[in-house]
């Protein structure tokens, strides 16, 4: 591990163009556990809520799920160590930009500034006629939210199953993929795609790929170059101490 350790200050020291790819493992640590495994949200609850045909026949039994989720319990996470040393590598300018296939905005909330939300944010509502606001200025106990514009029902703006990438995320985060020269891939199983398809362009376009998860993913045996195994957090931790 210290020789991982080392080998990987040397890399992110070297590189030009430093990525980081984050998956719901780097949120774990703020209290929000991730969709897969056992004790991932799909062992709580029935992955329908978010599939958009469900959701537009049945708004008030999807959003009654979804305020639970999205909003009471992920509401109250914080940034934690991994998300704050990212933010703090883009201010020392040893890191480009962030993907992330989270919802949570911890990123943003940790002061990260280049965040490419692959998979939307759940901070803010969106209807079919495309207004937006933020979440917080509704009502959630009245379910389901309706636009103040339109009237026409509200869903999160994160992207649901059967729903397309955002536009802007998606090219942002393929224009990183080419121009990387090392890739942070933290807290992902890398079974979600499009989303994969990131460190796996970056990899064929000839950049290292560094992976931090406390279990072996699909990247591990596949493309990462350097696995350091353990929690996002304290790797994360590690490598700022290094660094200094
Ligand atoms: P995943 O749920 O498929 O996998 C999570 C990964 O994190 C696993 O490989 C696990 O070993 C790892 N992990 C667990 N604890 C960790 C820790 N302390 N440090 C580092 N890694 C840790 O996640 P995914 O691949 O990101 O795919 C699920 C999709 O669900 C994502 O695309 C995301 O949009 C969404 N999601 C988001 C959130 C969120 O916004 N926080 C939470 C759940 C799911």
């Amino acid at each position: 591990m210290n020789e991982d350790l080392n080998r990987v200050v040397s890399l992110l020291k070297e590189s030009n163009y430093t990525v980081a790819f984050t998956g719901a493992g780097i949120s774990v640590e703020s209290g929000i556990p991730p969709f897969r495994g056992a004790d991932g949200l799909w062992s709580k609850y029935n992955p329908e809520i978010l599939e958009l045909s469900y959701f537009y026949h049945n708004p008030a039994k999807s959003w009654k799920v979804i305020k639970e989720i999205f909003y009471d319990f992920f509401g109250e996470a914080k940034p934690n160590k991994a998300h704050l040393a990212l933010a703090e590598l883009e201010k020392r300018k040893i890191l480009k930009s962030i993907v992330t296939q989270n919802i949570d905005n911890l990123h943003f909330d940790a002061g990260s500034d280049e965040v490419y939300e692959f998979h939307g944010n759940s901070r803010m509502l969106i209807c079919e006629e495309n207004h937006r606001f933020e979440a917080n200025r509704f009502d959630l106990n009245n379910l389901p939210p309706m636009c103040p514009k339109c009237g026409k029902l509200l869903k999160p703006d994160f992207i649901f199953f059967g729903e397309g990438i955002p536009e802007l995320a998606y090219r942002k985060t393929f224009e990183a993929a080419q121009k990387a020269q090392v890739v942070l891939v933290i807290g992902s199983t890398g079974e979600v795609y499009p989303a994969a398809n990131m460190p796996r362009e970056a990899k064929a376009n000839g950049a290292t790929i560094i992976e931090i998860n406390p279990e072996k993913t699909l990247f591990s045996n596949s493309i990462t170059d350097v696995f350091l195994q353990g929690k996002a957090s304290e790797i994360m931790d590690e490598i700022l101490i290094r660094l200094n």
